[in-house]
């Protein structure tokens, strides 16, 4: 009988982290069937002569809960090589939720993971209610797969209404937050998030709602997941250092590891100007941690954090209480507030003079102005604010704000707070217990794109700077997240593995450069991100992409529906 796909005369780096070889992957009903030489014919051969051939791969944090309701292919995440991603991380999910509890959820989206509320309330239809109801409706369309972990926020909002919003949960509410979670689990859930980083807030400015849970609270939802024996927990408390001392931030996780006995993803691990050396320790206590037997990973990025701001949308100063302040009232105000001589000297008390950790770096020599709003200053693209002061004879508080305020505030500025050290990026990457990820996709569309971490990891880090084999590389991205995320039949290529695929030139492979489209819903933008090498991906045995266009197969699935992963 002739295979489905026949993958001839790749070189296999099959996610295990072995040795690479060169052999041919069968396909048949969407698995894996059969490796080696292979000589039987089959619907469709493909030659993948100099192309590695690995396991799809598992974008484990994502925001792309609403994206994938009108785009079932993950655009840019599909072009990456990205076959199953994880949505639902940081506490947020569009289930499950009643009517009333709409406006909330969808604030919560807005704010933190800056998404347009306008395309949100015109693309979310609201064909549910429960977690297993939302999972049905991608279900019916889908071309990437899809794994989903439940949203802190959304299981409190439907436990306690607005109030989720303002007090801890009583006792017998807690309880009804554990059935919801342990009923979305047995639907198909694999796992649950939650969020208390200080930072986070709605759209109408309340905190979302799980950062009103205590410790007690967390640990409980996590015993759910410990009872059941499924699923994984993902925790963002802030950025540790600044948000809360990373000591108690680290312990918290192990205890929640620890107490559920199930794996704990925890953010994160990055090098960060203001404390340039807590990455170190922090990779030490993840390596404590895990040799004492509780599975507590942290996730860290392969990329910097690109932050594009204007003073119409900034969020890098949120840790600064003046400047948050201001760029919370509307805008006509902050045209005259930021005038003030005095308010400015408050400005650059904490954004420059105060040594306070904040995830602003403080580094205005880092602090770039990339796009102009006015022909005048087209001259100033490309150069930091440290040195456009210094060429105009100001301050840099100033300089920054006289420019803004010129263009009506929408001078567009790009910097980073996070992985400017690339020595220290490069330990973190290359040690055993971190997962490399955070790609954001779906979130902060206009700010930045981090879609293509993945190509950046294989092109830049293992390529350019060999950090590591390409094998271990391509273990970190596909087995070590399965393994971790439960999702058994992924992340290898074996017989009876699911046919998840990815057929990339390991010479040419990397990402480019993100570009504005107009092709949210209502013709609203957003930054793509498209790749390079990447010649092929396969979802369940079918091509999704080649050459970066999509095949218009929908082979995509839920994942985790079944407690019996292998049928
Ligand atoms: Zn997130």
């Amino acid at each position: 009988m002739p295979y489905d796909l026949l993958i001839k005369g790749g070189h296999i780096y099959d996610g295990s982290g072995l040795p690479s070889y060169t052999g041919d992957v069968a396909v048949e009903a969407g698995r894996i069937v059969e490796l080696g030489r292979l000589s039987g014919g089959a619907r469709r051969v493909i030659q993948a002569d100099g192309l590695a051939v690995a396991p799809g791969f598992i974008d484990f944090h994502t925001h792309l809960d609403a994206q994938l309701l009108w785009d079932p292919i993950a655009t840019s995440s599909c072009w990456h090589g990205i076959t199953t991603v994880i949505p639902g991380n940081c506490g947020l999910t569009l289930a499950p939720c009643r009517p009333q509890d709409r406006e909330g959820i969808l604030g919560s989206f807005v704010r933190v993971e800056a998404m347009p509320l306008k395309v949100l309330r015109e693309a979310v239809n609201w064909e549910w209610e429960t977690f297993a109801e939302y999972l049905n409706r991608l279900d019916r369309r889908l071309g990437v797969n899809v794994a989903a972990l439940v949203g802190h926020c959304a299981l409190r909002q439907f436990v306690m209404g607005e109030e989720a919003t303002e007090r801890a949960a009583r006792p017998g509410e807690t309880e009804r937050m554990k059935e919801i979670l342990r009923e979305s689990v047995r639907a198909g859930a694999i796992g649950f998030s939650t969020n208390q980083n200080p930072v986070h807030m709605r759209a109408d400015g309340k905190p979302i709602a799980s950062r009103l849970a205590t410790d007690e609270e967390i640990l409980e939802l996590g015993s759910v997941l410990g009872e059941l024996n499924k699923g994984s927990i993902q925790i963002s408390q802030g950025t540790l250092g600044v948000s809360l001392p990373a000591e108690q931030g680290v312990n918290f996780f192990s205890r929640l590891a620890a107490r559920s006995g199930r794996p704990v993803i925890w953010q994160a691990i990055a090098h960060r100007w203001d404390q340039p050396d807590l990455w170190r320790w922090l990779l030490d206590m993840a390596q404590e941690t895990l040799a004492t037997g509780v599975p507590s990973y942290p996730l860290c990025n392969a990329r910097l954090f690109n932050n594009r701001f204007n003073l119409k949308n900034a969020q890098v100063f949120d840790d600064l209480p003046t400047w948050k302040e201001i760029l919370f009232k509307p805008v006509e105000e902050r045209l005259r507030i930021f005038r003030d001589a005095q308010v400015r000297q408050k400005l650059r008390y904490e954004a420059v003079e105060e040594k306070r950790p904040s995830r602003f770096s403080r580094r205005w020599d880092l602090v770039y102005m990339i796009k102009a709003a006015t022909p005048k200053n087209k001259s100033l693209e490309g150069k930091s604010v440290d040195e456009i002061a210094r060429t105009q004879g100001k301050d840099v508080i100033d300089a920054f704000l006289d420019l803004s305020l010129e263009e009506n505030l929408e001078t567009l500025f790009q910097t980073s707070s996070n992985n400017g050290d690339e020595n220290a990026v490069a330990e973190i990457l290359k040690s055993p217990f971190t997962l490399v990820g955070q790609s954001d996709a779906g979130a902060h569309l206009i700010y930045d794109a981090g879609y293509g971490y993945a190509t950046r990891f294989l092109g830049y880090w293992i390529r350019e700077r060999k950090v590591m084999s390409l094998e271990e590389g391509v273990r970190k991205l596909t087995f070590m997240v399965a393994s971790i995320f439960g999702l058994h039949d992924r992340g290898l290529i074996r017989p009876r593995m699911a046919a998840d695929l990815v057929l990339f030139d390991p010479s040419t492979v990397r990402e480019c450069e993100p570009e504005m489209v107009n092709d949210l819903p209502g013709g609203e933008k957003r930054l793509v991100q498209k790749a390079a090498g990447v010649k092929m991906t396969v979802v369940n045995g079918e091509p999704l992409t080649e050459d970066g266009e999509h095949t218009s197969a929908l082979p995509g699935q839920v994942l985790g529906r079944s407690g019996r992963v292998i049928p």
